[in-house]
C-alpha cells in the first residue's frame, strides 16, 4: 500500500502537459556553416561599404586571420557599443553563421543598423577550429577556458578588442547539444531551442548583474511570440536529481572574462541536436533564434540610458572592502522547481520536477581586500607575462622592499570533482597565514591596486588574489611557481 502511494506520487509528479509542435519551421531550410573561405569572401565585400571597417586582430597557429568587423553609420554618433563574438568553440557554427548573417543584412540595407549603435563583431574567435569542426584550436587549448591565461592568439585578441573598445555589451555565441547523455539516458532533449545567461561573478557591481538579467527575462516575450523555446541559460545534469544550475560562477570564460571590464556580457546557447545524422540540418533555426536575441541588443532602447549610466558608474566604482573568493550556486528557496523537457519518442513537452535546481549564488567565504599585491622574484617572469597580456600596469621594484603581508599555503588542488559539491574539478584550497614582515628582493613585482583605474583593480584582483577559490595555481604553469613549502608567490599587503 506503502508503495503505491510512492509510485502514485512519482506519477503526479511527472504529469504530462499535453502540448506538440517543439519548434517552428526552419526559415533557412540551406543553411550549411560557413566556411572560412566564405567568411573571407562575404567580409570582403562588405569592407566595400564606407561605414564597415575590417581588420585583423591576430593571427592563429595554422595562419588563418582573426579578424575584427566594425560597422558605425552614426560616427560619434554611435554611443551604443556593442561587440559580438562568434565560434569561439570552433564546432559551434550557430552564432557564427547568424553574426556573418547580421553582416550580410546591414549592408544589404544599411539603414537596419541605427546611427547610434557602433557595432563590433569576431564572427569567427577560433577560425582553426571552425576549419577543422573542433571545439577547441589548432593548439588544443579550449578558448572558452583560456580567459585567465590568455594563453592563445585568440583570447588575446578579444581582450585586446575589449580594452580598446570597451563595450557597454559583450555576447559570446555557444552552442550546447540539446540531445546530451543524460537527458537521452531519460528519453528526453532539453527543451531550449536557445538559452542566454549574464555575467555572474560576485565581485561584479550587482546593477549590471540586475541589468543583464533584465535582458535575459526581457527576451522571453519576443522569443515566445516568435516560438523559440528559450529560458535563461541552465547547465547540469538531467532532472530530477541531476543538479541544474546557471553555469559557472567562474572568470576563465568570455562571458565572466569580458564582464569583468565592467559592462554588461552574455552567453547565448543554441542547441544541436548532436545525436542526428546531419546535425546541421536545422542550423538556420538556431541561426533563426540567435538573429532574435542579436537584434534586440542592437534595436531595443527600452532601458538603454539606464544601461549605459550603470556601465559607466560600475567602471568608475572603487571596489568594495571584501573580495568573495569561495562562491557557489546553492538552492535557498523552499519547494520545487519544474522544469520542461521533451519527450523523445513523442515530441511532447512535459514538466519536470527539478529537486536541485541551484537559483542563488552563495558566497560561503570572504576576504578583507588588499591594497597591494607582492610577487615573489621566482615568479615575476609568468606572472609579469600575465598582466602583460591582461593589460594591468604593475612595478618591477628595483630595490629590496620589507613589506608586511599576508602569505597564502597551497593546501591541495583538486584535480578530480568535490565529492560534496559534485563537481568543481580544479579548485584550490588554501590556508591564510598570519601577516608578517618579509623582504621582497629587487625585481619582485608590485601591483599597487590603489594607483589603478577602478577596472583594472578589479581584475588584478580577480586574477592575483591567492585565496580565490579558482585562482592561479589551477593552471600548471602558475602551480609551477608555488614554493616547495606550499607558499604562494603573491602575497597580498593590507
Ligand atoms: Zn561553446
Amino acid at each position: 500500500m506503502r508503495m503505491h502511494a510512492t509510485i502514485l506520487l512519482a506519477a503526479l509528479a511527472f504529469a504530462a502537459v499535453s502540448q506538440a509542435a517543439v519548434d517552428p519551421p526552419n526559415p533557412y531550410p540551406g543553411l550549411r556553416p560557413a566556411s572560412y573561405e566564405a567568411m573571407l569572401e562575404i567580409l570582403r565585400k562588405a569592407d566595400e561599404q564606407p561605414f564597415v571597417t575590417v581588420s585583423e586582430e591576430a593571427k592563429t597557429t595554422q595562419g588563418r586571420s582573426v579578424l575584427l568587423v566594425r560597422m558605425n553609420r552614426g560616427g560619434d554618433k554611435a554611443v551604443w557599443r556593442i561587440f559580438f563574438i562568434g565560434a569561439q568553440h570552433g564546432d559551434e557554427h550557430a552564432g557564427k553563421d547568424a553574426l556573418l548573417k547580421l553582416i550580410t543584412d546591414i549592408c544589404a540595407k544599411p539603414e537596419r543598423l541605427p546611427e547610434d549603435v557602433d557595432l563590433y563583431m569576431v564572427p569567427m574567435a577560433n577560425p582553426d577550429g571552425s576549419a577543422a569542426d573542433t571545439r577547441r584550436n589548432a593548439n588544443g587549448v579550449d578558448l572558452n577556458r583560456d580567459h585567465v591565461e590568455l594563453s592563445q592568439p585568440e583570447t588575446q585578441a578579444l581582450h585586446r578588442i575589449a580594452r580598446r573598445v570597451m563595450p557597454h555589451v559583450s555576447v559570446d555565441c555557444h552552442e550546447f547539444g540539446r540531445d546530451s547523455s543524460d537527458y537521452g539516458a531519460r528519453g528526453w532533449d532539453e527543451w531550449p531551442l536557445i538559452m542566454m545567461d549574464t555575467a555572474n561573478h560576485p565581485l561584479f557591481d550587482p546593477a549590471l548583474y540586475e541589468a543583464g538579467l533584465r535582458w535575459v527575462n526581457d527576451a522571453k516575450g519576443a522569443m515566445a511570440e516568435a516560438g523559440f523555446n528559450y529560458c535563461r541559460y541552465i547547465v547540469g545534469d538531467a532532472p530530477p536529481d541531476g543538479e541544474v544550475r546557471h553555469s559557472t560562477v567562474d572568470i576563465d570564460d568570455a562571458r565572466n572574462g569580458l564582464g569583468a571590464y565592467g559592462g554588461l556580457s552574455f552567453i547565448i546557447e543554441s542547441g544541436q541536436k548532436r545525436g542526428q545524422a546531419d546535425v546541421q540540418q536545422d542550423l538556420g533555426l538556431r541561426v533563426a533564434a540567435y538573429e532574435k536575441l542579436l537584434w534586440r541588443f542592437i534595436e531595443d532602447r527600452t532601458h538603454r540610458d539606464a544601461d549605459m549610466a550603470a556601465v559607466a558608474a560600475a567602471r568608475q566604482r572603487p571596489p568594495g572592502p571584501v573580495v568573495p573568493t569561495n562562491y557557489f550556486w546553492a538552492r535557498t528557496t523552499p519547494g520545487v522547481e519544474m522544469i520542461k523537457v521533451i519527450e523523445s519518442a513523442t515530441s511532447a513537452v512535459i514538466e519536470v520536477p527539478a529537486y536541485n535546481y541551484m537559483d542563488t549564488r552563495v558566497i560561503k567565504k570572504s576576504v578583507p581586500a588588499a591594497s597591494a599585491y607582492l610577487v615573489e622574484v621566482a615568479a615575476a617572469a609568468p606572472i609579469g607575462d600575465l598582466l602583460g597580456r591582461h593589460g594591468i600596469a604593475f612595478e618591477v621594484t628595483t630595490t629590496p622592499l620589507v613589506v608586511e603581508v599576508e602569505r597564502v599555503r597551497l593546501v591541495r588542488v583538486e584535480d578530480k570533482e568535490d565529492p560534496v559539491y559534485e563537481r568543481y574539478a580544479n579548485r584550490v584550497i588554501v590556508e591564510r597565514l598570519k601577516p608578517a614582515q618579509q623582504a621582497f628582493a629587487a625585481g619582485s613585482l608590485r601591483v599597487d591596486l590603489g594607483a589603478l583605474p577602478p577596472v583594472e583593480r578589479l581584475r588584478a584582483t580577480l586574477l592575483l588574489e591567492p585565496c580565490q577559490m579558482y585562482g592561479l595555481y589551477q593552471y600548471p604553469v602558475f602551480r609551477a611557481t608555488v614554493g616547495p613549502d606550499g607558499l604562494l608567490p603573491v602575497a597580498r599587503a593590507r
